[in-house]
């Protein structure tokens, strides 16, 4: 046998006896009653406010209470407890009236049998009625919260119905799109995507299936969303409606926007980047294949352009650069591509030539480059080296294209001849830059470096008065590599200091032997920029000169105009303190350079070497003869004797003798020798007297 159930009951009775057989008519029944019996007002209110009660049981009539004003006292507290009317006959009207009051049953008490039935059936309702309260209060809850998510989404959340109508539209929606919930709700969706040509075309097709894309605001303004969409169903399963969740994605595409403008472009000049090119190279490589053709990469890179930034200021440097791209752009095709790698590397992408349109097409880069460029008004003239590589041929891919353009432009570089196409046979050559650092401070402690002396001549004798040392580097893997391959790096990594001074104790030591032979000339070294700025250097090599034996007026030091202009007055300092030391001073590369006459004439030294780009060419070149003689002249009035260096024909050593030049240095001279070979010129030429160069 099943075990009692135990119920709650509330008797509102005023006899004990009816109470008794009440309770024992629930006990056979199945129930296990824990009663309570009230027959007041004040004593049914105490039971209510105690407990909760599972069933409540009534007399109609009491001589202190009636079953009504109970009944109704209970539904006043909104308390749904079943209520059962257990009475005597009462008559059928108001059996009627205490149902329509609220009662859930009558029961007559001389007919206790229908009793269970109606018990059991109200408490299941009881149970139903707890239950669907319960489940009301939570979707009543979830639909707070629901609605709270939907008020402070910072998504657009909209609801659509099947007829096209908003239903629901929530401040985000306002915020995002423009329009207010008053102006759309029970109207069709005013948003409309932007379409492309090509999407109004196919637009029957796209509206379901594209969402993703940019959408008007009602003021007009494009934003970028993201939108998700979901059919709606109601509890038969039928669509009820579409609800779009939209994100402004706007602000995110831009940010997206800015980080590939910032990896495919160079901030500084806004050219596209090393990346973006790599991605082009990618693209136009496998393109250009199909068509039997090659791209054509060329790589350009200023020369001296360091000297420029070191003299003039990063700011003018920068603005230099900038002034590169537009140059480059008047002389290409739209649809080559030019792109900064980084420094005064530029790259030019050529998709579709071949070998004889690259090199014009470098040609006229380098033409282009020509007309000095003006920065604040300074009109600065650069040179370019180019290196050219082809794909197939040079290279199948970005990476390998990028390297040997990179090689042929050092070859370019090295030749000075402005070009070069990548050829593999440079290869074992070229790739070496970063390496020879490593290997330079272990080249200048193992005497791997050598020099080499190029004779100076007075231009009327034609007698030496002077040699200037350059310095090579016996490479044990590469042979001879030239001083414009490791001074940079040397600069760059500090190794210049011993450098230098490895160059200064060898030639001296040279001289000393040169002296010991009864020949005397003075021995020009070249000094860099870094050397200037070290405030050692000038005792260091007056502790040269004395451990040589040479007098120092037999030394000249040689320093670029360009390197005088990084720190003036440091440069004029250390300068100072040379000079006072007797040692000869020259100005390199004169005319390269932005000094002012007035910093000139205060600096004390004792000669200027014309550059030889202006010397080369001064005999058929007009304006180059008109700098040369006017360079003559200008030193000349500040008292100071002149070199023209870059020699390279008899009509040009005329041409300076004509000028009135004091002496002359290159190739048609001589090239720079080893010591050996230089014996020739000193028993030929005896060293002019009275010269003090
Ligand atoms: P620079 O001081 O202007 O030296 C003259 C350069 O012009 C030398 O190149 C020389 O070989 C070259 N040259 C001589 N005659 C002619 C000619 O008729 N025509 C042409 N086109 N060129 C001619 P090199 O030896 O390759 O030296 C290049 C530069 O490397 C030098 O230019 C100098 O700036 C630097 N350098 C060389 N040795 C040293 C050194 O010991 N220390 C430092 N700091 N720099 C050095
Ligand atoms: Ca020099
Ligand atoms: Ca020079």
């Amino acid at each position: 046998m099943a075990l009692p159930i135990q119920i709650h009951t509330l008797i509102v009775e005023d006899s004990e006896e009816d109470t008794e057989l009440l309770l024992r008519e629930l006990q056979k029944g199945g129930y296990d009653p824990i009663h309570e019996r009230v027959e007041t007002r004040e004593s049914l209110q105490a039971a209510l406010d105690n407990r909760r009660w599972d069933i409540v049981f009534s007399d109609y009539t009491m001589p202190q209470f009636k079953g009504t004003e109970a009944l109704a006292l209970l539904r006043e507290r909104g308390n749904d407890t079943p209520f059962l009317f257990v009475s005597g006959t009462i008559g059928e009207d108001r059996a009627v009236a205490a149902m329509k009051a609220g009662a859930d049953d009558y029961i007559i008490k001389g007919n206790l049998k229908r009793l269970i039935p109606a018990v059991n059936r109200e408490l299941r309702e009881a149970e139903v009625r707890r239950e669907r309260k319960k489940a009301e209060e939570a979707l009543q809850e979830s639909n707070q919260t629901l609605e709270a998510v939907v008020q402070s989404s910072p998504l657009a959340i909209i609801v659509i119905d099947p007829t096209g109508n908003v239903r629901m539209w929530n401040p985000a929606a306002e915020q995002i799109l423009g329009w207010s919930a008053r102006e759309v709700l029970g109207r069709p969706i005013p948003i409309r995507p932007e379409e492309t040509k090509k999407e109004t075309r196919d637009r029957e097709v796209k509206r379901f299936v594209n969402l993703e894309r940019r959408y008007k605001r009602k003021d007009g303004v494009l934003i970028d969303t993201s939108i998700s969409t979901s059919l709606l169903c109601n509890n038969k399963g039928e669509i009820s409606g579409v609800m779009w969740i939209i994100a402004d994605i706007t602000e995110r595409k831009r940010a997206e926007a800015t980080i590939k403008q910032m990896a495919y472009y160079d901030t500084l000049t806004a050219l596209p980047s090393r990346t973006l090119l790599h991605d082009r190279l990618q693209q136009a490589i496998p393109a250009a294949a199909d068509e039997n053709k090659s791209v054509g990469l060329l790589l350009l890179d200023l020369d001296r352009f360091r000297e420029i930034n070191d003299t003039l200021g990063h700011h003018r440097g920068d603005a230099l650069l900038q002034q590169i791209g537009p140059r480059l752009h008047a002389v290409l095709q739209p649809s080559d591509t030019i792109a900064r790698l980084g420094g005064d590397e530029f790259a030019v992408m050529l998709p579709r030539i071949d070998s004889e349109q690259a090199a014009l097409a470098a040609g006229r880069l380098l033409k282009a480059l020509e007309k000095p460029f003006l920065i604040e008004g300074i009109p600065i003239v650069i040179e370019a080296s180019i290196g050219i590589a082809l794909s197939p041929e040079h290279g199948e891919n970005p990476d390998s294209l990028i390297q040997h353009a990179d090689i042929a432009m050092y070859v370019a570089k090295e030749n000075k001849k402005g070009v070069a196409l990548y050829s593999s046979k440079v290869d074992k050559h070229s790739p070496r830059r970063l390496a020879l650092l490593g290997e330079l401070r272990e080249a200048i402690e193992n005497n791997h470096l050598f020099l080499v002396y190029q004779p100076k001549i007075h231009l009327w004798t034609r007698r030496v008065i002077g040699v200037e040392a350059l310095v090579r580097w016996q490479h044990p893997q590469y042979g001879v590599i030239p001083p414009d391959q490791f001074i940079t790096t040397a600069e760059h990594s500090g190794l210049i200091q011993p450098l230098t001074l490895w160059v200064v104790k060898t030639a001296l030591a040279q001289c000393k032997i040169w002296q010991r032979e009864g020949k005397a000339p003075n021995v020009a070294v070249n000094l860099s920029a870094r050397n200037l700025e070290d405030p050692k250097l000038p005792d260091q090599i007056a502790e040269l000169l004395e451990a040589s034996g040479v007098g120092s007026a037999s030394l000249n030091l040689e320093i670029t105009e360009s390197a005088l202009m990084v720190n003036p007055a440091q440069a004029m300092e250390t300068l100072t303190h040379l000079n006072n030391m007797d040692i000869q001073l020259s100005i390199d590369d004169f005319g390269t350079g932005y000094s002012s006459l007035g910093y000139l004439k205060k600096l004390p030294v004792h000669q200027i070497k014309i550059d030889k780009s202006f010397v080369k060419e001064m005999a058929t070149d007009e304006e180059d003869a008109i700098i040369v003689r006017s360079t003559i002249e200008l030193t000349h009035n500040l008292g100071l004797k002149v070199v023209a260096e870059g020699v390279e024909s008899e009509e040009v050593l005329e041409k300076l003798a004509a000028l009135d030049c004091d002496a002359a240095q290159g190739y048609h001279i001589s090239p720079p020798l080893p010591p050996s070979e230089l014996n020739a010129w000193f028993t030929d030429t005896a060293p002019a007297k009275g010269w003090n160069l």
